[in-house]
């Protein structure tokens, strides 16, 4: 779709408007510094609801904004995730909020220490188009289950979810409790330099970086959730049809449009080949038809189409050589991207430069699996990285990479798990959330000390005579 018709659909917030919904929510947080579990609870069902009663609309809308998204896709990595946090935050939600009792120093006693979460006040969330339901309501969970205020900025590329988005919250919310706000790059300028009490961002590591800067006027802290390539490593001792099979699983998901997508393949050199014609096979058996198939999912715009035929188109004229992983060929007009793996790449290559987002996968043999390992450390650290296979290989791996998280023996699942932090690690991100780490992200972690009414700091206090000089040399022995 045209930049011009997309600008159409989108009824932007306006600049004054965006200061104003934020001083309400300001306002409004002021006057509940501490809402009850039951209040907290009530805002997460109303969510539910909002999500449950416009189920057709939202699968329907984000297919309409890539083209054509499968509804089955959106139903598994976006609504049904979406429900899994609700419930996830809903049931623990009285755990994350009991204070927590911390050990105090022995000359304390019997005072006392805990550690409380108090809501932090109002929360901007910036939403990428990929998964523009899941990644707009997942970090909504744990901040409104933290007791704060909510504004939710959608992305310029994915309209119709956009303003569907809106209209769901603006049904089910008071604006001062969660609004959503759309607009293109301006309006996203503007969102990013209201001082909020947290700011989450999920995108790419470049506007990441702008988003810090103008988080740092405010002193604004920021989560960012960023992207950047994450290898998959095929171990020897794992069977190589079933790695292609799941590999291929993670890699078309979503049309490859997934930012914890497997982005290059390590595998051993000796099963290379093998592994290219298990990829063929399982794209077969994943997608018998592809152009005209429903359960595959198209590339976002022409300019994204362009940019995945362009590092095909790149990779080719350098020397590496191309393995179509499907007979359909490539439709530019409905932007279906017929996969690809890519094998003799080299470093200068642009697809081995920049995170792929799209059904390519390079393929890169190692010997031993120290060089797979010496191959990852050399670049940015990932989102993620997945290793099939056990032993002192996994082992090794485990220990000597360094990346925003972990699944062995398939990709993706380690996002669906509601307990285990989500997050990145430098280039990839900052900070993490999901679970108790979501909760506690969107909280201030108050250490409160208690003295006890019988309380020994009498006997530090000047005038320091002999009574103090018999204390502070009992304790600094
Ligand atoms: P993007 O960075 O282009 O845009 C993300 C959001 O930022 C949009 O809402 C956009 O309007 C806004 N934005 C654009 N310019 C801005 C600016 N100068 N200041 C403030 N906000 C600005 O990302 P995208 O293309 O929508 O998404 C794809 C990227 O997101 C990939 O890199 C992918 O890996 C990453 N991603 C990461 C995660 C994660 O959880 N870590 C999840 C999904 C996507």
């Amino acid at each position: 779709m045209a930049a011009e018709s997309i600008q159409s659909l989108i009824a932007a917030t306006g600049v004054e408007d965006l200061e104003r919904r934020f001083e309400a929510q300001r306002r409004a947080f002021a006057g509940e510094a501490y809402p009850t579990p039951e209040r907290r609870r009530d805002r997460l069902d109303r969510l539910e609801q909002a999500l449950r009663r416009h189920e057709a609309d939202i699968r329907r809308a984000i297919a309409e904004d890539f083209g054509h998204r499968s509804h089955d896709e959106t139903l598994l990595f976006e609504q049904f995730m979406c429900i899994e946090g609700i419930r996830h935050a809903r049931s623990e939600l009285r755990k994350w909020m009991r204070p927590r009792r911390r050990g105090v120093a022995w000359w304390s006693l019997p005072g006392r220490a805990v550690v409380t979460h108090q809501p932090l006040g109002v929360i901007g969330i910036v939403v990428p188009w990929n998964y523009p339901l899941s990644l707009a309501v997942g970090p909504s969970i744990p901040a409104l289950a933290a007791g704060n205020r909510v504004m939710v900025k959608m992305s310029e590329y994915t309209p119709r979810i956009g303003a569907l988005f809106e209209q769901m919250i603006a049904e089910a919310f008071e604006p001062t409790e969660m609004t959503v706000v759309n607009g293109g790059v301006e309006v996203a300028r503007r969102f990013t330099s209201l001082p909020f009490d947290h700011l989450l961002f999920t995108g790419s590591t470049p506007v990441g970086r702008e988003v810090m800067k103008s988080a740092a006027e405010n002193l604004t802290p920021v989560t960012l959730e960023l992207g950047g390539k994450s290898p998959v490593i095929v171990g020897g001792d794992f069977d190589v049809a079933e790695a292609a099979r799941r590999i291929m699983h993670g890699k078309l998901a979503n049309g490859g449009q997934t930012c914890i997508a497997p982005d290059y393949a390590l595998v051993p050199a000796a099963s290379v080949d093998a592994f290219i014609a298990a990829c063929r096979d399982a794209t077969l058996r994943l997608y018998p038809a592809l152009v005209d198939n429903l359960d595959y999912t198209s590339i976002i715009n022409d300019r994204h189409f362009g940019r995945l035929a362009g590092y095909v188109e790149e990779a080719r004229l350098k020397g590496a050589t191309v393995h179509k992983l499907h007979p359909d060929e490539s439709d530019a007009a409905r932007r279906r991207f017929s996969p690809v793996a890519l094998t003799a790449v080299s470093a200068d290559m642009r697809v081995m430069r920049e995170e792929i987002f799209g059904p390519i996968l390079p393929v890169v043999p190692y010997g031993e699996v120290g060089e797979a390992i010496a191959f990852v450390r050399e670049r940015s650290h990932p989102l993620a990285l997945y290793y099939f296979g056990g032993g002192e290989g996994r082992k090794r791996v485990l220990r000597e990479t360094i990346s925003g998280g972990v699944t062995v023996n398939n990709t993706l699942l380690h996002f669906a798990q509601e307990d285990l932090p989500f997050g990145g690690v430098g280039p990839s991100g900052i900070g993490a959330y999901h679970g108790s780490e979501g909760f506690r992200t969107f909280s201030q972690a108050k250490p409160i000390y208690y003295d006890s009414r019988l309380s020994g700091s009498a006997l530090l206090r000047p005038p320091y005579g002999k009574l103090f000089q018999l204390v502070t040399r009992l304790l600094h022995r």
